[in-house]
């Protein structure tokens, strides 16, 4: 009884997390093609029935619909129940890892931001403008609550974002793309300076690993999207960064 009591918040968090899910959903198709994201009723991409209420409760209208619109039974993409699924996930993650804490709201919205402009990114190669400036924004959130510490923010907001600005400029905008720089500049202010320089790292690991296979593999152009490999570094950096980068100091004796 105790154990289930425990878990309460957690099945909260996870149904608050698909729910913000479907309205991920509906950002990584419209943002793309420019239309308002809060306005127009969701609708069947094939017939253009409007949904109900009970077609549009995260995964489970998916799977009890098994896939298919209720009137042109047209098929209805996974990645709707994928999304929702990986967005309720990470909440879970992000504050079971982190706790219920006030800096936990800041990673999971962060987190769905990272999940949204990862999969328009690896399709577009462009890193929405309106995603960095909400990034921005929880990065303001985030040095309020973190009022000690105002000038690791600062130094983390410039400190990546600098050094690839300068490569930008260099290469004549072939190195990097400017929503990459846009992106660690928002999230250097969220994460501090400390874990932006590991997540720009972990990014580029993880993204050399994956594109090299990717190549190898499937001889996918040479054209690499930076933004799911960053954000995967930023999410990582975000919840452990704190702890690796204590053991890594107490390794050197620091
Ligand atoms: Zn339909």
């Amino acid at each position: 009884m105790l154990l289930f009591l425990d878990i309460i918040p957690y099945i909260t968090i996870f149904i608050f997390g698909i729910t913000i899910g479907s309205f991920l959903n509906v950002c990584i198709y419209r943002i793309p093609l420019g239309e308002s994201i809060a306005t127009a009723p969701s609708h069947c991409m094939t017939c253009g029935r409007k949904l109900k209420w009970y077609d549009m409760v995260p995964v489970f209208s998916w799977l009890l619909l098994g896939g298919k619109c209720r009137n042109c039974k047209a098929k209805i993409s996974v990645q709707y129940l994928i999304i929702e699924g990986v967005n309720g996930i990470l909440y879970v993650v992000i504050c079971v890892v982190n706790g219920l804490e006030w800096s936990s709201v800041i990673y999971c919205f962060m987190a769905s931001a990272l999940l949204v402009l990862s999969i328009i990114d690896w399709r577009t190669f462009e890193i929405p403008f309106c995603l960095n400036v909400f990034l921005f924004v929880l990065g303001v959130a985030a040095v309020i609550l973190d009022r000690g510490n105002v000038v690791d923010h600062l130094i983390g907001m410039i400190c990546i974002s600098g050094l690839l600005e300068v490569l930008y400029l260099v290469s004549g905008g072939r190195a990097i793309g400017g929503g990459d720089i846009k992106l660690m500049f928002a999230c250097g202010l969220i994460l501090g300076w400390k874990r932006i320089i590991l997540a720009f790292l972990l990014g580029c690991v993880i993204g050399s690993v994956i594109h090299t296979v990717r190549i190898k593999v499937s001889k996918v152009g040479h054209m690499l999207a930076m933004g799911p490999y960053l954000s995967a570094g930023i999410f990582l950096a975000a919840l452990w960064g704190n702890t690796w980068i204590s053991w890594y100091l107490s390794k050197l004796g620091l």
